[in-house]
């Protein structure tokens, strides 16, 4: 009975949605148009999203406008060179993604998770086939309170269920608590997130001479992914890499 239960709540929750579908249909979290299934986009809603395509930066993904050579770097790796291995995103953060990214980590729009997972999978297919786990980046507790979901943690998950990669929901955790950083530029960024990350004592044997992917939901100057993943090398991670839903591409944030 025990293996049935499952497949019975699975079931229970195909139902709920087909019952939830008639009496309110599915919309395109970007446009509000009635579309087949939820957590799709209407055809409008696809224009507003720009994915990221080569040629970018080898180590932080900063996708160029221009042709370049293979292997080539963007001048903010090249005068800083990143702690991680290599950083990937899916979209470049606009009017768009930043929509659907609100949605999802402050409107309980959980349910467009399955429609970001194939980005994330396709960004991310080189580092993911090297990689032992993926780590979400950690909320403070008083905002997962608040919040009452990481967004970061449940896109791991997501990977996880397609790729196979197991996640480490609890392996990084804050420190103390962060003020937001919507408004602050890169310097006060570094700042704010210095020494704010530590291992959970129960996972440091796990991640010694591992390959890691570090999960967020945007990267913007790289200051949080950068601080995580000194912790993480500190602890003996083989290799740090970054994946991404979005991230800032224009000048300056390279
Ligand atoms: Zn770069």
């Amino acid at each position: 009975m025990k293996n049935f239960s499952p497949l019975l709540k699975k079931e229970a929750q195909r139902w709920m949605m087909r019952a939830l579908d008639t009496v309110l249909p599915p919309r395109c979290a970007l446009t509000g148009q009635i579309v087949e299934a939820q957590g799709t986009l209407s055809p409008e809603g696809w224009q507003k999203l720009e994915f990221i395509t080569a040629p970018f930066c080898e180590n932080c993904g900063f996708p160029f406008s221009f042709e370049v050579q293979e292997h080539t770097l963007c001048a903010a790796c090249i005068d800083y060179p990143p702690s991680y291995d290599s950083a990937r995103a899916a979209l470049k953060y606009g009017d768009g993604s930043r929509d659907l990214i609100l949605g999802f980590k402050h409107g309980d729009k959980t349910h467009l998770l399955p429609g970001f997972v194939p980005w994330l999978c396709r960004a991310g297919a080189q580092m993911l086939t090297q990689a032992d786990y993926l780590i979400p980046v950690p909320l403070h507790y008083r905002r997962l309170v608040r919040r009452r979901y990481n967004q970061a943690a449940l896109i791991a998950q997501g990977i996880s269920k397609e790729t196979g990669v197991p996640v480490l929901i609890e392996a990084l955790r804050r420190t103390r608590s962060t003020p937001p950083q919507g408004y602050m530029n890169a310097s006060d960024r570094h700042k704010n997130v210095r020494r704010a990350f530590e291992i959970h004592p129960l996972y440091a044997s796990m991640i010694k001479d591992k390959t890691l992917i570090l999960i967020d939901d945007v990267y913007t100057t790289g200051a949080t992914v950068n601080e995580c993943t000194k912790v993480l090398k500190k602890a003996g991670a083989k290799a740090v890499h970054i994946l991404t839903l979005a991230r800032v591409a224009h000048d300056g944030f390279g």
